[in-house]
């Protein structure tokens, strides 16, 4: 066997044949090991044919990774039980494939194989290398914790690794080595743009995409330019928002998605990953006092969840490692589906989720704890559920939360005692009862409770917001109680037009007010429709007429105890007096859509007091209400600002209503704090709240 046939099939060690060969020179045997390994490597490269193997071949065979030394399954790399790797993987020997974006969950390989890949090209196709982190530090602890330990455990590359001490340290550092082969590999982070600029790169390696800053990923594009067709990018993350740079690199691929098997051999349906098709015991759910399902037995959850074929019923346990791998075998069907048949070839993405590899009992009991936790407000652990379990892109209004709201136990109308009020003197209290005769002793005392209680209320408002919408022919209203902190309860909802109790009139609209006691500055209308016939009725009636606009905040001038002004930005913009001839006006005020509706969203969903201001809605409240609460969504427009949205068709009125209360708590200060600038120092601080303003 020649030498240099010995060297490809790696039965000769790379140092035993260099000291075969030099054996006779004297001289040789006193040069610094360092020296000799850097001699030998660049002899073997240039006499040794290309690895004809690819990543995952090479990675798998006796010289390529011998052990993964951070990973808690010990032993050689191996694609057994991750075959989903193996295709990206192979795109690294594949000319005519430039741009990999792999989407993926987490402790599914993604990481790994970049690993591997970047190992490999180390060894059979060298060139400048670029990977890349969210920060330099991040990026300092990968090449330090993984990729160096991983490298001692490869046959081909160990031998091409600087050392620490010695003449080749200069080549061996924090953020960069430079391998015995002259190859250099930076390890750096996204963030700081100048590692993007300059250099020129043959690979480029990208970590954890979604949490790079926009555009980051086509600066680090720009570095292949030189290296053409040869120059090669695979970019890999978790799933972050709808419309990041990681879902668009995404989208613009080829979309390949991983599907499995059914492990029922009369079936054998291939299918993805659904989330939808996992079920657990129906006996799991633990219900409340109340009898209203509030936590899990979730031992149980995690014994009885399956992934259940939708073709023949199959219930796949995926606890089993053994039926985990029947379901992605290859061989019986599993493989990657492309779904966007008109992505460029040289453009591919991958897309596998966590249930390919965790069992569906370990992700059920976090996706219940999540969806326990959106129930009382907190949407954060449902986002990260679904970013980095399922490796889909998070968008604001998912119809998965689909706005849980639990009734409260009061009945629609009823007398609140916590109802608060704004005095005379506007200050804001509870209102206080009514004294009653039979509770006081003498006439004297209940006439005293009385006239304070006669004091009290002359000239206070209680705190009820009607909202109004106005369509062409008829108005959608909203009639909500505050507490003196800004905790809600709804008290009517109504309208529309093919309903048994329309609202049709401006008439109907004053019933509604004088039966549920609303002040007429607490009356807001939406002016948005209609605009000139609603400033005419609400200058009539002094209600107030409000506009919705995009998304700035408004300015305001405060005045000090000093006597000085403040410049402030509120969610809606001061009054303006809009004339209607004859020295009538009407008050109308703008107000920012994004902010109000950004407020109201969080606000819908909490009926904890503990988590902040409440928002309740009655027993038995309608089914058309809690739809059209769940009517819009945000979305991010493509000069990258974001705004809410009807989604579909569906009926957005009663939200739009609902909008107007949001826009009352804001003037009452009891949410969406004030930005102040303090003039000259251009400072800012958020405002305390003032009721008396
Ligand atoms: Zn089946």
């Amino acid at each position: 066997m020649s030498e240099e046939a010995a060297i490809v099939s790696g039965e000769v060690k790379p140092e035993e044949l260099i000291i075969s060969v030099d054996e006779n020179k004297a001289d040789v045997a006193e040069k610094k090991a360092a020296d000799v390994k850097a001699i030998q490597s660049m002899w073997t490269d240039s006499w040794r044919p290309p690895d004809r193997r690819n990543a995952w071949q090479w990675a798998e065979g006796k010289t390529g990774i011998t052990k993964i030394p951070y990973s808690p399954v010990p032993g050689r790399f191996s694609t057994v039980s991750s075959p989903w790797v193996k295709e990206p993987l192979e795109t690294l020997t594949d000319p005519t494939c430039q741009t990999v974006q792999i989407v993926a969950g987490i402790q599914a390989s993604k990481t790994l194989l970049m690993e591997v890949g970047a190992s490999f090209i180390t060894h059979a196709a060298p060139g400048p290398t670029l990977w890349l982190d969210q920060t330099d530090a991040e990026a300092a602890d990968e090449l330090d914790g993984r990729l160096k330990e991983l490298w001692k455990h490869s046959p081909d590359i160990e031998g091409l690794i600087p050392g620490t001490t010695g003449v080749n340290r200069y080549k061996n550092k924090r953020n960069k080595v430079t391998f015995l082969n002259s190859m250099p590999f930076w390890c750096l982070g996204a963030s700081n743009i100048k590692n993007l600029q300059r250099r020129s790169i043959r690979y480029i390696f990208g970590d954890e995409t979604w949490q790079w800053p926009d555009g980051r990923m086509r600066e680090a594009l720009a570095r292949l330019k030189s290296f053409g067709w040869l120059g090669n990018a695979m970019f890999s993350s978790q799933a972050g928002h709808v419309d990041d740079d990681t879902d668009k690199n995404f989208r613009a691929g080829t979309q390949e998605q991983w599907e499995f098997a059914c492990i029922n051999d009369k079936c054998k349906t291939v299918q993805p990953y659904l989330w939808e098709n996992v079920e657990w015991s129906e006996d799991a759910k633990q219900s409340g006092e109340d009898g209203k399902p509030d936590s899990y037995d979730f031992d149980l959850v995690r014994q009885s969840a399956r992934i259940v074929c939708p073709e023949c019923g199959h219930e796949h346990d995926t606890s089993k490692t053994m039926i985990l791998r029947q379901m992605n075998d290859e061989r019986r069907g599993a493989g990657y589906r492309v779904m966007n048949h008109s992505a460029p070839s040289n453009h591919r993405s991958f897309h596998w989720n966590g249930m390919c590899s965790t069992p569906a009992g370990d992700l059920a009991v976090l996706y219940l704890q999540a969806k326990m936790a959106a129930r009382k407000g907190d949407i954060t652990e449902l986002e990260i559920f679904y970013q980095k379990r399922l490796a889909l892109p998070w968008q604001d209004s998912y119809e998965d939360f689909k706005f849980d709201i639990e009734p409260s136990e009061y009945e629609l109308a009823e007398e609140w005692e916590r109802e608060g009020m704004l005095t005379r003197g506007r200050k804001l209290i509870t209102r206080p009862e009514e004294p009653y005769r039979d509770d006081f002793e003498s006439e004297a005392d209940y006439g005293e409770a009385k006239r304070s209680y006669d004091r009290t209320i002359k000239g206070g408002k209680r705190l009820r917001v009607m909202g109004v919408d106005c369509q062409r022919d008829h108005f959608w209203v909203v009639i909500r109680s505050s507490d003196k902190e800004g905790n809600s309860r709804l008290l009517f909802e109504g309208g529309g037009r093919d309903v048994e109790e329309p609202i049709l009139t401006w008439e109907d609209l004053d019933k509604l007010q004088e039966q549920y006691e609303v002040d007429s500055r607490f009356v807001f209308v939406d002016a948005g429709h209609n605009t000139a016939r609603v400033y005419e009725e609400c200058g009539k009636r002094d209600w107030t007429a409000t506009m919705g606009r995009g998304e700035g905040m408004f300015p305001h001038r405060t005045k000090l105890p000093n006597g000085q002004y403040n410049k402030v930005e509120r969610i809606y913009a001061p009054v303006k007096k809009v004339s209607l001839g004859r020295g009538k006006t009407c008050r109308m005020h703008y107000f920012s859509n994004l902010h109000a509706k950004d407020i109201l969203h969080r606000l819908r969903q909490n009926q904890d007091p503990s988590d902040g201001l409440t928002w309740e809605v009655p027993q038995g409240v309608s089914e058309g209400y809690l739809k059209q609460m769940d009517s819009e969504e945000r979305v991010k427009k493509p000069n990258g600002k974001y705004q809410w949205e009807q989604i579909g068709a569906r009926d957005n009125h009663l939200w739009d209503c609902e909008v107007l209360f949001v826009v009352f708590l804001s003037m009452m200060k009891m949410t969406g704090g004030d930005i102040t600038t303090n003039a000259g120092e251009g400072r800012k601080t958020i405002e305390q709240p003032d009721p008396n303003a």
